[in-house]
């Protein structure tokens, strides 16, 4: 999210208050006390105390930098203490988890996987923040933004476990009518493109945030129980291989059956026992779903 919220700070001038390891230190001292200590003599931390647990001899020094973050990230009681809001408790934890700090690099590491588009083996790597997946001929498979947390392993693989997870929950929550980011309601849509062998996208653009949604229309069926359901049978799960390579999402749908809705669009997904037919409207919403086994 960008820009101001109404009555709120600054998102960027809220960070640039953070630009200081003295600054830091301060957030993450409160934080600690509220952790570890008892709040029998009120929250936070007297002036003195705090300094010396940050460690800076300096006061003159030391008070300019918490006087940067009250308002924001830090308050103090009537009686002079200084504690944590819940923005400094906020930063805290993004702290903890990478987002801001960690540079962590994984790759470039050749997956055990095909293009859809070109069969040429993808090349995944994971730089500050961004997990993305193209194949030598540029073809992009995934982009994905993710905290370094994520991707405190060894191999590629697992961050790509972690990023699927996400973008399918991502999808069911666009699905279900709601803005993955701002939870406002949406309109999702099937939309035709002009781009091989993904004829049909499932779309989701949010008007209160900005934020889009672009994926293969095969992916709106992640939270189909009947599609879940065929996986189990084969005892699979839609997360037992890379995501562009499972049968649902590799699958080109059928604009207007012969015998439906002219505006409806069918998928056909055959795994060895079992075949779901499912029909989505022109918003993406299930028509019909019907699962037959297969001898
Ligand atoms: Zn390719
Ligand atoms: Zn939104």
């Amino acid at each position: 999210m960008t820009g101001k919220a109404e009555g709120g700070t600054d998102p960027s001038e809220a960070f640039a208050a953070l630009g200081d390891p003295v600054r830091v230190g301060i957030i993450e001292t409160l934080a600690d006390r509220d952790r570890t200590e008892s709040q029998s003599n009120g929250p936070g931390l007297p002036f003195s105390t705090l300094r010396k647990r940050v460690g800076v001899a300096d006061s003159g020094r030391f008070r300019y930098h918490l006087e940067q973050l009250r308002g924001v990230f830090v308050e103090q009681t009537a009686a002079g203490r200084y504690y944590l809001t819940a923005a400094g408790g906020q930063v805290v934890s993004a702290i903890v988890s990478g987002t801001y700090t960690d540079h962590t690099i994984l790759g470039p590491t050749e997956l055990n996987s095909s293009c859809p588009l070109c069969s040429d083996r993808p090349i995944g790597k994971y730089d500050r923040g961004v997990l993305q997946v193209a194949c030598p001929n540029d073809h992009q498979l995934f982009v994905w933004v993710l905290a370094p947390n994520a991707a405190r392993v060894e191999r590629i693989e697992p961050v790509i476990d972690v990023a699927t997870r996400e973008f399918f929950h991502t999808i069911e929550m666009a699905h279900s009518g709601f803005c993955p980011d701002c939870f406002s309601p949406i309109d999702t849509a099937l939309e035709r493109v002009d781009a091989p062998n993904q004829a049909i996208r499932f779309c989701a653009p949010c008007e209160s945030c900005g934020s889009t949604l672009d994926a293969p229309a095969g992916l709106c069926l992640v939270s189909l129980s009947e599609l879940r359901l065929l996986y189990h049978h084969h005892d699979r799960s839609i997360y037992d291989r890379f995501w562009w390579q499972q049968e649902f999402a590799r699958n080109n749908p059928q604009i207007a059956p012969p015998d439906g809705d002219p505006e409806s669009i069918s998928f056909e997904i055959g795994l060895e026992h079992g075949l779901l037919d499912v029909t989505l409207s022109e918003t993406a919403s299930v028509i019909d779903a019907s699962l037959t086994a297969m001898p």
